[in-house]
């Protein structure tokens, strides 16, 4: 029998209000803006928060509507008023991540006019990485083209699953041929950098259902891909269609075997995991926005409800669109919160994790010897090997990734909790 600490599995590492005690005040973001950046390869967040409709699973930051036709005059304005700050002037980007909702729902124009903006006003690396998040039926193979030639050189397809039967359960737009069919169109247009995301642990979910979007995906022969093991959420429109389903996270053993069975195919066909949520074909998917965020890099927020990091400043925008709107008429009017040198070590050193490995060294240095013990402790258990001075997640630590990130954080926090670090 495998030995296990942890009696349910995290599906995030959010610290949420402990954060707080790390906040070593305030400072105007218009202070923040007039500093050199002095950080190489950092990234730009554009949020886009509507989707044409909302899948029974979702719990994201979104909207069900029409994308706001406002929508890109807005992330504009907001672009032309910090462009020419000492802080933009000098930060070179190495990755721009359209996110959302469904970043696509934007007209195409729309989209065009803020990747060419972008590029005018911001240092884009010449090689600089471009994604953008999309459900197949709000990108046409023309539409990516249209986008392409504007820059955009990675996608990310939320496709879920091959499957018709579960495609319907999880309230995705087209059946299992359709997404086949679109992804080959995509393919086609000759983006190498295509992604794509698996949702597993879904109710009812058999091993046949699985092997099928495996099999899909190789077949495809896709850059990369994120997988997810469905999160039910109490007040999802799943959950309320299926209520008596709603326990598949307590089974781990079941979870852990579709995870297991995800990650050895995948391997077999020549993918590695890059992030712990994604496994990638090396040197074809090398998803820099990913590593910008968990390496300490600045992170520019564009959009409601995006956040970010300028020179130490932790900003977030507002989520109301209408106040969004506001707010781009001057966005540097605003106090936000500077982060404790301590708290962005330690964030740094967690957030490592995430990219599969971490070191001791890269802790505050009264904390060193007890993350070794943990590490130790954490390789007995069979989450970590040694490699050198790092320690690099297992597939189990993988599998428990979210939970030895947040144990770590409980150890700097002093947070009581029921899987608490032992120190
Ligand atoms: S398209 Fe994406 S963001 Fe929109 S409802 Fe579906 S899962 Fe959520």
């Amino acid at each position: 029998m495998e030995q296990n600490r942890y009696s349910e599995r995290k599906k995030s590492h959010s610290m949420g209000r402990e954060k707080r005690r790390f906040v070593g005040g305030m400072e105007d973001l218009s202070k923040l803006y007039d500093k050199e950046c002095d950080r190489k390869g950092n990234a730009i967040y554009i949020h886009i928060p509507f989707c044409s409709k909302i899948c029974t699973f979702c719990s994201m930051r979104r909207e069900l509507s029409p994308c706001n036709p406002e929508y890109a005059d807005m992330i504009i304005r907001h672009i032309d008023k910090i462009s020419e700050t000492p802080f933009v002037k000098t930060c070179d980007i190495d990755a721009v991540y359209f996110g959302g909702g469904t970043p696509t729902s934007m007209e195409k124009k729309d989209l065009v006019r803020i990747l060419e903006k972008l590029k005018s006003s911001f240092l884009l690396a010449p090689d600089c990485e471009i994604t953008m998040e999309t459900t197949l039926s709000e990108l046409s193979p023309e539409k990516l083209k249209i986008l392409m030639e504007s820059g955009l050189n990675r996608l990310s397809a939320g496709i879920q699953t091959f499957s018709t039967r579960v495609r319907e359960l999880l309230g995705r737009v087209g059946d299992g041929n359709f997404a086949v069919e679109r992804m080959k169109e995509y393919i086609d247009t000759g983006l190498s950098d295509i992604s794509m995301d698996i949702i597993y642990n879904y109710p009812g979910q058999t091993l046949e259902e699985l092997q099928y979007d495996i099999g899909i995906m190789k077949t495809l022969d896709i850059a990369g891909f994120s997988l997810y093991s469905l999160i039910s959420m109490e007040n999802s429109l799943l959950s309320a269609l299926h209520p008596e389903d709603m326990n598949i996270n307590d089974d781990m053993e079941r979870e852990r075997l579709l995870f297991d069975t995800i990650a050895g195919e995948m391997r077999r066909d020549g993918y590695e995991f890059l992030e712990i949520t994604k496994m990638v074909k090396p040197g074809r998917d090398s998803y820099r926005y990913i590593k910008a965020r968990n390496t300490g890099k600045y992170t520019i927020p564009l959009g409601a409800g995006a956040g970010g990091e300028i020179m130490g400043g932790a900003v977030m925008n507002p989520i109301d669109i209408d106040q969004y709107g506001e707010f781009t008429h001057n966005p540097m009017k605003k106090m936000v919160p500077v982060m404790k040198d301590e708290y962005n070590k330690i964030n740094k050193a967690v957030s490592s994790l995430q990219l599969l490995k971490v070191n001791p060294g890269d802790f505050p240095p009264d904390s060193v010897s007890d993350m070794e013990k943990l590490f130790k402790d954490l390789i007995c258990e069979g989450y970590f090997n040694k490699e050198g001075n790092d320690y690099h997640l297992t597939d189990k630590g993988i599998f428990y990734g979210n939970n030895i990130s947040m144990d770590l954080w409980n150890y700097f926090t002093g947070k009581e909790d029921s899987e608490k670090t032992q120190r």
